[in-house]
C-alpha cells in the first residue's frame, strides 16, 4: 500500500505526538495507522528558515520539520495566511490586511516547503496537503518534477468569485490550488463557491463530471466533511462527567441550568454577538434569571495578530457588562474563561450542558458542534443552537438553526432550548447522534484518500 505523507503548516510537536494528540492528528490517525510521514513547520523560529529537515519518529510515524525565521513566521504566517486569507475565507473582506510583500513571502515559504519534502519523498507516496498556508504547494512541486498524486483539504470555508476577487493576486492563487490533483472541502457550498471561482475568474467549465481542467492539468473537487469518533468521545463524555473538576462544576451550579460554548478566541466565532444574545434572555425571558449559568470558553488564540487582541478587550468589556448588569452577591450567569481547556475535560462539561451554543459567523465545520452531540446522555440530552453558517449546519439540521448575526433569535433558540419537553430533545438528539456516526475522521480520510488514489482506500486495513 502506498505511503500516506501528511502536509499541514504545524506538526503536532514532540509533547503532543502520542496517545494525547488532538484535532488533526486524532482525524488523521487512522490513516497513518500503518505508519507514514508528517511534514511541516516545527512551530519554531531560527534566524534562517531554511530546508533543513529534522527528523523524528513515534511508532510507526516519521515526522519532519523545517524552523521558519522570524521575519518569515511574521509574513507567511500572521501576514498573508492569517491577516488576509482567512478574514476573506470567513467572508470577512473588511478585516483583509493585504501586503504584497507578506504575499511574495507566503510563496517563497511554500518554496522552501516543497524543495524540503521533494527530498523526502519515493515516488508511489499519496501526498496529502492540509489547510491555506499551503494552497501554492503543489504548483512549486510540479515545477521540481515532482509527479505524485498530491491531494490537498481546506479545513476554512471557501468563498464564492464576488468574494474571492476582492483579494488582490486570487486569480494566481486560485491556478495554484488548481494544480492539486485532488482538492477537498468541508460542504458542498464551499465546493460549489469553488466551482464558481474557477468559472468566472478561470472561464473554465465545471459542469462536467471528474475532474475540471485547469491549464491542461485535471483536478478533481469533492466535499468530504471532517468528523469526530463520536462513540469513542461519547464513553469519554460518560466517564469525564464523574471526573473531579466535573464534580467541581455540579456543586458550584448548585441545581442551575449550564448553558455552554466552547471556542477559540476568533473573531469568526460570533462571541460579541452570543454574549449580546445572553444578556437578551436574562431581559426578555426573566424566568431564566438565576436558574441558568453561561459558561463560555474562549481559548486566547493568535495572540500576535491584531485584531485577535481587539477581539479580547471587546469581549472583556462586553463581559464584564452582562455580569455587572444582571449578576446579583450570589449569582454569576456569565463565566468567561480566556484560557484552553483539556478535551477531555470538556467533555465532561458538555454533557453536564442543558445547552451547546456553537454560533459562528462562519466556520468550516466546527467539531465543537459534533463533540456536544456525542457527549449527551441519550436519555436526557441537551440541546445544540448551532449557526446556519457553520459547515456543521449542513448535515446538523435537527439543531435549532440560527442567524448568528441575530441576538434576539439566539436569546428565542436559548429560551427553546431550556424549555424543552424531554421527548423532543431526545428525538432530535437520537437523529443528530447518527448523524454524527456516520460522517466520523475515518470516513473523513478514507473518502479523501480513496478519491485521492482513485480507487477504494481502506483506512483501517
Ligand atoms: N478545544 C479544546 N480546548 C479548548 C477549546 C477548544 O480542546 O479550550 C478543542 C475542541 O474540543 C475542538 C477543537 O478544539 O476539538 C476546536 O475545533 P473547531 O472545529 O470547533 O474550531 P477551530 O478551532 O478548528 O476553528
Amino acid at each position: 500500500m502506498a505511503r500516506i505523507v501528511i502536509v499541514s503548516n504545524r506538526v503536532p510537536s514532540s509533547a503532543a505526538r502520542g496517545p494525547q494528540a488532538g484535532g488533526l492528528a486524532v482525524a488523521l490517525k487512522d490513516c497513518l495507522k500503518d505508519g507514514g510521514l508528517w511534514f511541516g513547520w516545527s512551530g519554531e523560529t531560527a534566524p534562517q528558515t531554511c530546508a533543513d529537515v529534522k527528523i523524528g519518529s513515534v511508532g510507526k510515524i516519521d515526522f519532519a520539520t523545517i524552523d521558519l525565521s522570524r521575519e518569515d513566521y511574521r509574513q507567511f504566517y500572521v501576514g498573508f495566511a492569517n491577516s488576509a486569507l482567512w478574514p476573506l475565507l470567513h467572508f470577512q473582506p473588511g478585516l483583509v490586511e493585504f501586503d504584497r510583500a507578506h504575499f511574495e513571502t507566503y510563496l517563497s515559504v511554500n518554496r522552501i516547503y516543497a524543495r524540503a519534502l521533494a527530498a523526502l519523498i519515493e515516488p508511489t507516496d499519496l501526498i496529502w496537503v492540509h489547510d491555506y498556508h499551503l494552497i501554492p504547494l503543489a504548483y512549486f512541486l510540479r515545477a521540481l518534477g515532482v509527479e505524485n498524486r498530491v491531494g490537498f483539504f481546506l479545513h476554512v470555508p471557501f468563498v464564492p468569485a464576488s468574494l474571492l476577487s476582492v483579494l488582490p493576486r486570487a486569480e494566481k492563487l486560485l491556478r495554484m490550488l488548481c494544480a492539486f490533483d485532488v482538492v477537498g472541502f468541508q460542504t458542498h457550498e464551499h465546493l460549489r463557491d469553488f466551482e464558481d471561482c474557477v468559472r468566472n475568474m478561470l472561464n473554465v467549465t465545471t459542469d462536467v463530471a471528474g475532474p475540471i481542467i485547469v491549464d491542461n492539468h485535471p483536478v478533481l473537487a469533492i466535499a468530504t466533511p471532517i468528523g469526530i469518533d463520536a462513540r469513542s468521545f461519547a464513553r469519554q463524555a460518560k466517564r469525564s462527567a464523574h471526573s473531579r473538576v466535573a464534580k467541581r462544576l455540579d456543586e458550584s451550579m448548585q441545581g442551575r441550568a449550564l448553558i455552554i460554548g466552547v471556542d477559540r478566541l476568533d473573531y469568526s466565532k460570533g462571541l460579541p454577538n452570543r454574549f449580546d444574545a445572553f444578556g437578551r434572555l436574562l431581559d426578555r425571558f426573566s424566568e431564566h434569571r438565576l436558574k441558568v449559568s453561561y459558561l463560555q470558553v474562549a481559548a486566547r488564540s493568535r495572540e500576535d495578530v491584531a485584531e485577535y487582541q481587539r477581539l479580547k478587550r471587546d469581549l472583556d468589556r462586553r463581559a464584564g457588562e452582562v455580569n455587572g448588569r444582571h449578576a446579583e452577591f450570589d449569582w454569576v450567569p456569565l463565566r468567561y474563561i480566556t484560557r484552553a481547556i483539556s478535551r477531555a475535560t470538556l467533555a465532561g462539561f458538555y454533557r453536564k450542558a442543558r445547552v451547546g451554543l456553537v454560533t459562528p459567523l462562519r466556520d468550516g465545520m466546527n467539531l465543537v458542534a459534533k463533540e456536544y452531540v456525542a457527549a449527551q446522555d441519550p436519555d436526557d440530552p441537551g440541546v445544540l443552537v448551532l449557526s446556519r453558517f457553520a459547515g456543521a449546519a449542513e448535515d446538523l439540521t435537527e439543531a435549532l438553526i440560527v442567524n448568528p448575526l441575530d441576538a434576539d433569535e439566539i436569546a428565542e433558540a436559548m429560551h427553546q432550548a431550556l424549555t424543552m419537553p424531554r421527548a423532543e430533545r431526545k428525538a432530535r438528539h437520537e437523529k443528530l447522534f447518527e448523524k454524527i456516526c456516520q460522517t466520523t475522521a475515518t470516513t473523513y480520510c478514507r473518502d479523501f484518500l480513496s478519491a485521492l488514489l482513485g480507487g477504494p482506500y481502506d483506512v483501517l486495513t
